[in-house]
């Protein structure tokens, strides 16, 4: 709309100023007229003899007396335009206003802050100067909206403008990009960046603190991503870009983070899309299977149960660790989509294992936040006629720190269900201490980076130990994950009665390695003879690989 608003001012300019010119012309040969037929009355009446006007001499003064009402007119019609003028000259003023601002903040929008930039950048690169471009995302702007309202909302971005432009230069330019998005961009000695970092470290701690909005306290948080400009980056387009990229890695790597553009992140970001494109294809044709990691009971020896791990057997690439794909999955609204589908295949596999079996699958917490999480999955344990009781959920403490309401109602519904609960990587958290007694939980796992330094780390094995007493006194059953050799089994086995997984017991490995290793444990049911013996032969394979 804006657009079009200051588009029709510069076309509609040279009419009005040629009907402007017509006006005054029209008044000025009025004038002139009156003039000339004011001086032919004066002569009229000079050479009057008393014997009354001539019939000529009444023809001028018509003449006259209708200059006068041309000139009249033409006068008032030259006012009509000029207050027309200047009503044109105002609303184009403010829609050119509207065009290059963003009227919820006052601050230049996306378009404004591209053009002034682009100027800026002439003036300073010629002096040996330099631009910075900062590139601001609000954190948790969306749950203030969608819990206080829209006005509050707007009162928020209201407020995170101020704390944007509060820190920044006098010549700095300041935008609103759109949503909770915002950028500034101002000059500064290339040789002395730190006073880039001071401004953004400004911004970062000012969004840190609460912002009072219609009567609560709002708690955001804001990520930074810097870009200068420099030899390779010398026009507005790649600065913003940049900065953009740089905002990407510094929300990677946390809430209330800075970073500067580096190009090792433009090749990461090309990476990650195309990530996320094969898995667009890949969950929906299979391409992301459960592979299964042996629970053993330490007292025994006995396998009884395993934790699914999601793989993605690409048809390129070969098989990728979840580490590759899983935050990709999250970030894209694919975590969903993918662990049903992942959970789906594992529990298909596992009907056909010893029935005292317990398959452990991964929530993350994008996927807590899904009232929908435990109705889903009893639908998927009714479709494929599987007791609830051998399905086991876990949850990190991650997920549950994140929305602690919400994640102790989901995980109320997967109890009431049959379903069990785990508490993975627990030790990781901070209050780990109040959600084991909070929470209607069946196991904790110990996190692996204190499992794997128990042997040369006294504090690591003397928290190992803290957390089976607590987990006892509580009735809970304790899971140690990442046993990587035998010095840590024994160990362990010192320690209490507990359930064991790492590399020391077994790797995670594909459907059909698993089918061989049950079968050769008589912990198969429903698998033909032939299927076994190519299960325990692939098994075979994939160990001398391994080895
Ligand atoms: P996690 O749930 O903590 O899984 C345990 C990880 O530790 C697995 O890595 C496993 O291979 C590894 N591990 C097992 N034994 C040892 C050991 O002895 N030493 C060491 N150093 N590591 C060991 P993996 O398979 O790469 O999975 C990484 C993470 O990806 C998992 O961490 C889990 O959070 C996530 N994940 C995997 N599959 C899924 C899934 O289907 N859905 C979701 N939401 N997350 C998944
Ligand atoms: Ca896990
Ligand atoms: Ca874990």
């Amino acid at each position: 709309m804006h657009d079009r608003m200051l588009g029709e001012g510069p076309s509609a300019r040279p009419v009005r100023d040629r009907r402007d010119l017509l006006a005054a012309g029209v008044t000025i040969a009025a004038v002139l007229l009156v003039i000339v037929s004011a001086l032919s009355v004066g002569g009229t009446l000079i050479r009057a003899d008393g014997a009354g006007l001539s019939v000529a001499d009444n023809l001028t003064i018509s003449v006259l007396l209708l200059n006068i009402a041309l000139m009249l007119l033409g006068w008032r019609r030259y006012r009509a335009l000029k207050y027309e003028v200047e009503l044109r000259r105002a609303a184009e003023a403010r829609a050119s206003e509207l065009a290059t601002s963003d009227p919820l903040t006052g601050m230049l929008n996306r378009r404004a802050l591209a053009e002034a930039g682009a100027r800026l950048i002439d003036q300073v690169l010629p002096r040996n100067g330099s631009l910075a471009m900062l590139m601001i995302d609000l954190d948790h702007f969306k749950s203030v909206n969608d819990m206080h309202g829209h006005l509050a909302g707007d009162q928020l971005l209201r407020a995170a403008s101020d704390a944007i432009v509060a820190p920044l230069p006098d010549n700095a330019l300041a935008a609103r990009l759109g949503g909770d998005e915002f950028a500034c961009a101002f000059p500064f000695n290339p040789d002395d960046p730190s006073a880039v970092e001071s401004v953004a470290d400004a911004i970062l701690a000012r969004m840190k603190e609460p912002f009072a909005i219609g009567g609560v306290q709002a708690r955001i948080g804001a990520s930074v991503g810097i870009a200068r400009t420099e030899p390779g980056c010398r026009t507005i387009d790649t600065l913003m870009r940049r900065s953009d990229i740089a905002l990407y890695a510094a929300k990677r790597a946390g809430r209330n983070q800075r970073a500067w553009f580096d190009s090792s992140m433009e090749r990461e970001l090309e990476l990650r899309n195309e990530i996320e494109l094969g898995l667009r294809a890949g969950i929906p044709s299979g391409q992301i299977v459960p592979w299964f990691e042996p629970q053993i009971d330490l007292a025994t020896g006995a396998i009884c149960g395993f934790e699914v791990l999601a793989r993605w057997e690409h048809p390129d690439h070969g098989v990728i660790e979840p580490a590759v794909f899983i935050p990709v999955a999250d970030e894209s609204g694919l975590i969903g989509e993918l662990s049903m589908s992942v959970m789906r295949a594992a529990i298909a596999e596992a009907r056909q294992w010893d029935p005292a079996l317990i398959l452990a699958v991964n929530i993350s917490p994008t996927q807590m936040r899904d009232p929908w999480l435990a109705q889903k999955i009893v639908k998927l344990l009714t479709e494929l006629n599987f007791p609830a009781e051998r399905l086991e959920i876990e949850i990190t403490e991650a997920a549950l720190l994140e929305n602690q309401g919400f994640a102790l109602a989901i995980i109320a519904s997967l109890k009431n269900q049959g379903i069990r609960v785990a508490l993975d990587d627990f030790g990781t958290g901070y209050s780990s201490l109040t959600h084991l007694r909070a929470m209607p939980l069946d196991r904790v796992k110990i996190d692996r980076s204190f499992v794997l330094r128990m042997v040369e780390d006294a504090d690591a094995a003397a928290l190992v130990r803290m957390i089976v007493s607590l987990a006892e006194g509580l009735n809970i059953e304790v899971v140690a994950e990442g046993v990587e050799n035998a010095e840590i089994a024994a160990l362990l086995g010192e320690i209490g009665n507990l359930t064991v997984q790492g590399w020391h017991f077994g790797r995670a490995a594909p459907a059909r390695n698993t089918r061989g290793l049950l079968a050769g444990r008589g912990q198969l049911i429903a698998a033909s003879p032939s299927a076994v013996a190519g299960g325990v032969v692939a098994m075979r394979q994939g160990r001398k690989k391994r080895a």
